[in-house]
Protein backbone atom coordinates (compact mmCIF):
# COMPACT_ATOMS: atom_id res chain seq x y z
CA UNK A 1 0.00 0.00 0.00
CA UNK A 2 1.36 3.55 -0.85
CA UNK A 3 0.11 6.77 1.19
CA UNK A 4 1.05 5.33 4.35
CA UNK A 5 0.81 8.53 6.64
CA UNK A 6 3.97 7.82 8.95
CA UNK A 7 4.40 10.92 10.91
CA UNK A 8 0.08 10.61 11.89
CA UNK A 9 1.31 6.57 13.31
CA UNK A 10 4.16 7.83 15.11
CA UNK A 11 2.00 10.12 16.98
CA UNK A 12 -0.58 8.07 17.39
CA UNK A 13 1.47 5.06 18.82
CA UNK A 14 3.16 7.65 20.79
CA UNK A 15 -0.57 8.50 22.33
CA UNK A 16 -1.23 5.27 23.23
CA UNK A 17 1.69 5.25 25.67
CA UNK A 18 0.58 8.56 26.87
CA UNK A 19 -2.78 7.42 27.27
CA UNK A 20 -1.14 4.25 29.35
CA UNK A 21 0.94 6.17 31.45
CA UNK A 22 -2.23 8.91 32.20
CA UNK A 23 -4.86 5.96 34.22
CA UNK A 24 -6.24 4.44 30.63
CA UNK A 25 -4.15 1.28 30.93
CA UNK A 26 -6.39 -2.02 31.00
CA UNK A 27 -5.17 -5.10 29.99
CA UNK A 28 -5.14 -5.24 26.48
CA UNK A 29 -7.89 -3.25 26.29
CA UNK A 30 -8.77 0.81 24.86
CA UNK A 31 -7.35 1.94 21.63
CA UNK A 32 -6.96 5.32 19.56
CA UNK A 33 -7.50 6.24 15.78
CA UNK A 34 -7.41 8.83 13.19
CA UNK A 35 -9.40 9.37 10.25
CA UNK A 36 -6.68 8.60 7.25
CA UNK A 37 -5.68 11.67 5.30
CA UNK A 38 -6.48 9.94 2.16
CA UNK A 39 -9.98 9.40 2.47
CA UNK A 40 -10.07 5.88 2.66
CA UNK A 41 -10.97 5.25 6.31
CA UNK A 42 -9.82 5.02 9.97
CA UNK A 43 -6.23 3.76 11.30
CA UNK A 44 -6.35 1.91 14.54
CA UNK A 45 -4.98 0.29 16.83
CA UNK A 46 -4.77 -3.06 16.74
CA UNK A 47 -5.85 -5.58 19.12
CA UNK A 48 -3.47 -8.55 21.26
CA UNK A 49 -1.36 -5.80 23.16
CA UNK A 50 -1.85 -3.30 25.57
CA UNK A 51 -1.62 0.85 25.05
CA UNK A 52 1.55 0.78 27.04
CA UNK A 53 2.83 -1.45 24.28
CA UNK A 54 2.64 -0.08 21.30
CA UNK A 55 5.77 0.62 19.58
CA UNK A 56 4.60 2.20 16.24
CA UNK A 57 3.28 2.12 12.85
CA UNK A 58 3.02 -1.37 12.65
CA UNK A 59 0.56 -1.80 15.87
CA UNK A 60 -2.41 0.10 13.52
CA UNK A 61 -4.71 -1.56 11.41
CA UNK A 62 -6.44 0.61 8.35
CA UNK A 63 -10.26 0.04 7.92
CA UNK A 64 -13.02 1.21 5.68
CA UNK A 65 -16.06 2.76 6.95
CA UNK A 66 -17.67 -0.26 7.05
CA UNK A 67 -14.82 -2.36 9.17
CA UNK A 68 -13.21 -3.77 5.92
CA UNK A 69 -9.01 -4.21 6.77
CA UNK A 70 -7.35 -2.12 4.10
CA UNK A 71 -3.60 -2.41 5.79
CA UNK A 72 -1.73 -3.70 8.80
CA UNK A 73 -1.27 -6.95 10.41
CA UNK A 74 -2.98 -8.22 14.10
CA UNK A 75 -6.36 -8.78 15.12
CA UNK A 76 -9.01 -6.00 15.20
CA UNK A 77 -10.32 -4.62 18.56
CA UNK A 78 -14.39 -5.70 18.91
CA UNK A 79 -15.10 -2.14 19.31
CA UNK A 80 -14.32 -0.88 15.74
CA UNK A 81 -17.50 0.77 14.79
CA UNK A 82 -16.88 3.22 18.04
CA UNK A 83 -14.05 5.04 15.26
CA UNK A 84 -15.77 4.35 11.71
CA UNK A 85 -19.29 5.88 13.09
CA UNK A 86 -17.44 8.57 14.51
CA UNK A 87 -15.35 9.80 12.42
CA UNK A 88 -18.21 9.44 9.89
CA UNK A 89 -20.51 12.08 11.84
CA UNK A 90 -18.26 14.58 13.15
CA UNK A 91 -15.94 15.96 10.24
CA UNK A 92 -14.55 18.11 12.86
CA UNK A 93 -13.49 15.23 14.44
CA UNK A 94 -9.77 13.58 13.22
CA UNK A 95 -8.89 11.36 15.78
CA UNK A 96 -10.40 9.35 18.89
CA UNK A 97 -10.03 7.04 21.80
CA UNK A 98 -11.89 4.63 23.69
CA UNK A 99 -10.90 3.11 27.45
CA UNK A 100 -11.68 2.18 30.41
CA UNK A 101 -9.75 4.68 32.77
CA UNK A 102 -10.31 3.65 36.67
CA UNK A 103 -11.89 7.42 38.01
CA UNK A 104 -14.11 8.26 34.85
CA UNK A 105 -15.32 4.23 34.73
CA UNK A 106 -16.36 4.73 38.54
CA UNK A 107 -17.83 8.00 37.83
CA UNK A 108 -19.82 6.93 35.00
CA UNK A 109 -21.68 4.63 37.61
CA UNK A 110 -22.64 7.47 39.39
CA UNK A 111 -26.01 10.47 38.88
CA UNK A 112 -23.94 12.99 38.86
CA UNK A 113 -22.92 15.85 36.67
CA UNK A 114 -19.08 16.46 36.63
CA UNK A 115 -18.42 19.79 37.57
CA UNK A 116 -15.28 21.87 36.94
CA UNK A 117 -13.35 21.36 40.79
CA UNK A 118 -9.90 21.61 38.77
CA UNK A 119 -8.20 23.38 35.69
CA UNK A 120 -8.86 19.49 33.62
CA UNK A 121 -12.24 19.81 34.75
CA UNK A 122 -12.51 23.26 33.14
CA UNK A 123 -10.92 22.24 29.70
CA UNK A 124 -13.49 19.69 28.21
CA UNK A 125 -15.97 22.53 28.43
CA UNK A 126 -19.32 22.86 29.22
CA UNK A 127 -20.30 19.36 28.94
CA UNK A 128 -19.43 15.93 29.21
CA UNK A 129 -21.65 13.70 27.00
CA UNK A 130 -22.94 10.58 28.59
CA UNK A 131 -24.34 7.32 26.86
CA UNK A 132 -26.40 4.48 28.74
CA UNK A 133 -28.16 2.44 26.02
CA UNK A 134 -26.15 -0.45 26.50
CA UNK A 135 -23.39 -1.50 29.16
CA UNK A 136 -22.16 -3.85 26.65
CA UNK A 137 -19.10 -3.58 23.59
CA UNK A 138 -19.96 -0.94 20.90
CA UNK A 139 -19.34 -3.55 18.38
CA UNK A 140 -22.38 -3.05 15.54
CA UNK A 141 -22.48 -0.14 13.60
CA UNK A 142 -26.00 0.63 14.93
CA UNK A 143 -24.34 0.90 18.32
CA UNK A 144 -21.61 3.03 16.98
CA UNK A 145 -23.95 5.87 15.30
CA UNK A 146 -26.04 5.95 18.46
CA UNK A 147 -22.71 6.61 20.56
CA UNK A 148 -21.89 9.76 17.76
CA UNK A 149 -25.40 10.49 18.37
CA UNK A 150 -25.12 10.70 21.90
CA UNK A 151 -21.51 12.51 21.81
CA UNK A 152 -23.29 15.44 19.74
CA UNK A 153 -20.41 17.81 19.60
CA UNK A 154 -18.99 17.78 22.90
CA UNK A 155 -15.47 16.15 23.07
CA UNK A 156 -15.56 13.72 25.57
CA UNK A 157 -18.44 11.23 26.87
CA UNK A 158 -18.96 8.56 29.40
CA UNK A 159 -20.28 5.26 28.98
CA UNK A 160 -21.94 4.23 32.12
CA UNK A 161 -20.51 1.55 33.42
CA UNK A 162 -18.35 0.46 30.86
CA UNK A 163 -15.50 3.82 30.38
CA UNK A 164 -15.21 6.81 28.12
CA UNK A 165 -14.79 8.19 24.91
CA UNK A 166 -12.58 11.03 22.98
CA UNK A 167 -12.26 13.10 20.12
CA UNK A 168 -10.23 15.87 18.70
CA UNK A 169 -9.29 17.61 15.88
CA UNK A 170 -6.16 16.37 16.26
CA UNK A 171 -4.28 13.15 17.61
CA UNK A 172 -2.79 15.21 20.47
CA UNK A 173 -5.90 17.13 21.13
CA UNK A 174 -7.76 14.01 21.53
CA UNK A 175 -5.44 12.57 23.86
CA UNK A 176 -5.53 15.16 26.23
CA UNK A 177 -9.02 14.99 26.38
CA UNK A 178 -8.96 11.50 27.71
CA UNK A 179 -5.61 12.48 29.96
CA UNK A 180 -7.84 15.49 31.30
CA UNK A 181 -11.05 13.81 31.86
CA UNK A 182 -9.51 10.81 34.03
CA UNK A 183 -7.79 13.77 35.85
CA UNK A 184 -11.14 15.49 35.92
CA UNK A 185 -12.88 12.68 37.55
CA UNK A 186 -10.39 11.81 40.13
CA UNK A 187 -10.58 15.14 41.31
CA UNK A 188 -14.02 14.89 41.56
CA UNK A 189 -14.41 11.98 43.28
CA UNK A 190 -11.49 12.24 46.18
CA UNK A 191 -13.30 15.71 46.84
CA UNK A 192 -16.62 14.47 47.43
CA UNK A 193 -14.66 11.80 49.77
CA UNK A 194 -13.81 14.50 52.22
CA UNK A 195 -17.47 15.30 52.09
CA UNK A 196 -16.60 19.40 52.59
CA UNK A 197 -18.05 21.93 50.61
CA UNK A 198 -17.01 23.06 47.51
CA UNK A 199 -17.51 25.65 44.54
CA UNK A 200 -17.02 24.69 41.02
CA UNK A 201 -15.93 27.28 38.12
CA UNK A 202 -19.09 28.65 37.16
CA UNK A 203 -21.13 27.00 33.44
CA UNK A 204 -20.65 30.85 32.00
CA UNK A 205 -16.94 30.80 32.05
CA UNK A 206 -16.35 27.37 30.88
CA UNK A 207 -16.62 27.97 27.25
CA UNK A 208 -13.93 30.46 27.71
CA UNK A 209 -11.68 28.31 29.90
CA UNK A 210 -11.50 25.73 27.09
CA UNK A 211 -10.78 28.04 24.13
CA UNK A 212 -7.73 29.46 26.34
CA UNK A 213 -6.22 25.50 26.95
CA UNK A 214 -7.19 24.83 23.02
CA UNK A 215 -4.39 27.23 22.34
CA UNK A 216 -2.45 25.43 19.97
CA UNK A 217 1.42 26.55 21.59
CA UNK A 218 -0.22 25.22 24.99
CA UNK A 219 -1.24 21.56 23.40
CA UNK A 220 2.22 21.43 21.73
CA UNK A 221 3.73 22.05 25.35
CA UNK A 222 1.47 19.30 26.99
CA UNK A 223 1.81 16.89 24.03
CA UNK A 224 5.29 17.55 24.40
CA UNK A 225 5.41 16.81 28.16
CA UNK A 226 3.12 14.06 28.28
CA UNK A 227 5.25 12.52 25.51
CA UNK A 228 8.63 12.70 27.25
CA UNK A 229 6.71 11.45 30.68
CA UNK A 230 5.47 8.28 29.21
CA UNK A 231 8.85 7.56 27.58
CA UNK A 232 10.71 8.12 31.02
CA UNK A 233 11.58 11.54 30.64
CA UNK A 234 13.67 11.57 27.66
CA UNK A 235 13.64 14.88 25.97
CA UNK A 236 11.29 15.57 23.03
CA UNK A 237 14.37 15.59 20.84
CA UNK A 238 15.92 13.00 21.62
CA UNK A 239 13.40 10.85 21.54
ZN1 LIG B 1 -14.79 -0.73 25.83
Amino acid sequence: MSNIPLDDLIEAAAGCRVLHAEGHADMTLGHLSFRDPHGRGVWMKRSGIGLGEVAGPEDFVLLSFEGERLAGEGRIHKEWPIHTELLRARLDVNAAGHSHPFYATLFSSMDLELEAVTNEAAYLGPRVARFEETRGLIDTQALGASLALALGDASTLLLRNHGVLFVGATIPEAVLMGVFLERACRSQIELLSTKQAYKATPKSELFAKKEQILDPNLIENFWSFYKRKADGGRSAAAA
